[in-house]
């Protein structure tokens, strides 16, 4: 299941940032190179990445419903 994730829905309404990850692995990956990036989070947490992930799962299980 693809995941689709984006700043502005997890809380970041002034990042227009988003991606879709084909994992929960593929994504934290994708979302600690953007933090770091952007978001000035040198070492997210695996807290924050798995909060992250989940509010994509929650937005994909919605838009599947
Ligand atoms: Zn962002």
């Amino acid at each position: 299941m693809a995941l689709k994730y984006s700043c502005a829905s997890a809380g970041a309404d002034s990042c227009g940032f988003s991606t879709t990850a084909t994992d929960k692995a593929d994504l934290a990956r994708q979302l600690a190179d953007h933090l770091s990036r952007v978001h000035a989070v040198t070492t997210p947490t695996q807290t924050i990445l798995r909060y992250l992930v989940k509010c994509a799962e929650d937005r994909g299980s919605l838009a599947n419903a």
